[in-house]
């Protein structure tokens, strides 16, 4: 690349979504200098750009919650401005709770981020090149808003949730294509009927999810829906859409007469040609990303039209929002120095680098249903170690840590993400102020430096 402006950070992060911005306002909130190289215009990532809904994994199966001081300070916010309900109950009792946040709530993390002069944003950026010397990363290339930018940084943060820097470095990770998770488009529909739903779900509870408490949703004043089973078996099997689901699922927004429809569903390998995944050009995920958003734009259309015409309270609804970008719930992830287990989920292992704490049910998209399984009650930690590989200053977090895919499908989740941002903030300021590399750290230091606990 020639002609190209210099960028000098402390901590140079590729993707500003949910585990990104916790970590960059972490750290700049301390002084550091933080670039962050992002590929659409916005931050927020699955939040803002995919319209994921409710926000979940804020406590443990037996009702512990699990408290960070930064995301806790911003959930309390969110509250207080209107933007969040608050942790409810889960009427569908998947969970223990859910956190319904409005998809603007970014909104308020970008101003905070924009404030501060040590922040330097990169909004529709292209990444061209990742430069380094003896597993040790140097400088990132890339492009943003026509423009050309070398950013060297002390430490470099995969935040992309496809391990981008994958596709510029040889780095070992997982990527199983017959098992991978559905995408989804997910779209909002308003001028939704609450009491004729709450009407179906009460006389015809074979029709839904077994675990639903339509008490629940009625005192909540808060749908949770899985099901219309029947009528899914009659129409979300069209193959000319590629559409295969066994259900309808959708959430009250926050507005409380609109609904998040959470019901297309796409698959990698009914998309392309493994050829076309594992070969090392990035033109590949743009490919998924353009052809998966052409199918699931109509399958948007498809389902509202069902929705319409065979369940009384849509009768009179209408789409009132559709998520920018396709939700890639899975990609490649690294193999890092640790991969958390099935094993570790199901005993509820805490290690010593323990940086967040996992949550959620084994939830995978695959087929036509869902495979889940409930984990430790106690939770489980989320170590250091699977956010490391071989790269001494190279750090990965959010959907590209090493997990195999039950444990991936319970820590994907956005609580335990969020989390796990700001604590690997806390971790890289003990890194630069005592200039050491990531992978040199004394786990010692670990377990004084990160704040997260359950109450
Ligand atoms: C369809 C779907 C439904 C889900 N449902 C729920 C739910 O109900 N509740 C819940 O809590 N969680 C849910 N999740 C999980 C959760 O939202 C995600 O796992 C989580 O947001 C991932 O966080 P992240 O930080 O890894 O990445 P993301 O939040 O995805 O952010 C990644 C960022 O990196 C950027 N990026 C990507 N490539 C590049 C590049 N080449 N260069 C620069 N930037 C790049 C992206 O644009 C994005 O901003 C769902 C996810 C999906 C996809």
């Amino acid at each position: 690349m020639k002609n190209y402006e210099i960028i000098d950070a402390d901590v140079v992060v590729l993707g500003g979504g949910t585990s990104g911005i916790f970590l960059a306002l972490y750290l700049v909130s301390k002084g550091f200098r933080v670039a962050l190289v992002e590929k659409t215009q916005k931050l927020g990532g699955a939040l803002a750009n995919n319209l994921v809904y409710p926000t979940a994994g804020f406590h443990t199966p037996n009702f512990k919650y699990v408290y960070s001081p930064l995301v806790d300070e911003f959930l309390r916010e969110l509250e207080q401005k209107k933007f969040s309900l608050g942790h409810i109950k889960d009427p569908l009792n998947f969970s223990s709770t859910i956190t319904p946040l409005s998809t603007t709530s970014y909104k308020l993390l970008t101003s905070k981020l924009l404030e501060y002069n040590n922040f330097y944003f990169f909004p529709l950026s292209t990444i061209k090149q990742i430069k380094s010397k003896d597993y040790k990363i140097d400088s990132l290339f890339f492009n943003s808003y026509g423009k050309n930018y070398k950013a060297k940084g002390k430490i470099f943060v995969d935040a992309s949730g496809i391990l981008i820097s994958s596709y510029f470095l040889p780095i070992e990770y997982y990527f199983d294509l017959e098992n991978t998770q559905a995408m989804s488009l997910i779209f909002k529909v308003s001028n939704v009927d609450f009491n004729l739903i709450l009407r179906d779900l009460k006389n015809n509870p074979q029709e839904f999810y077994h675990k639903t408490d339509p008490e629940l949703i009625k005192s909540q004043k808060f749908l949770s829906v899985s099901g219309y089973f029947s009528l899914a078996k009659r129409y979300l099997n069209n193959q000319s859409l590629l559409l295969s689901r066994d259900r309808f699922l959708f959430f009250s927004y926050i507005d409380k007469n609109s609904v998040i429809v959470n019901t297309t569903r796409l698959f990698l390998k009914d998309l392309i040609k493994p050829e076309k995944i594992l070969n090392q050009d990035t033109s590949s995920i743009e490919y998924i990303e353009k052809t998966s958003y052409k199918i699931l734009l109509k399958q948007v259309f498809y389902i509202h039209s069902i929705m319409r015409e065979h369940i009384d309270g849509f009768k009179n609804s209408y789409i009132s929002e559709i998520a920018d970008y396709v939700g890639i719930r899975q990609y490649r992830n690294v193999k890092g120095n640790y991969t958390l287990t099935f094993e570790d989920i199901i005993k509820g292992n805490f290690f010593e680098d323990t940086i967040s704490i996992g949550t959620w049910p084994i939830d995978i998209h695959i087929s036509n249903s869902i495979i889940e399984k409930r984990i430790n009650e106690n939770g489980y930690g989320i170590p250091f170690r699977c956010c490391i590989n071989n790269y001494k200053n190279l750090i990965f977090i959010g959907k590209n840590i090493s997990a195999d895919r039950y444990a991936f499908s319970s820590c994907r989740i956005q609580a335990s993400l969020m989390i796990l941002g700001e604590n690997m903030g806390r971790i890289l300021e003990f890194c630069l102020e005592n200039k050491i590399n990531p992978t040199d750290l004394d786990y010692k230091h670990i377990k004084k430096t990160v704040k997260v606990h359950l109450k």
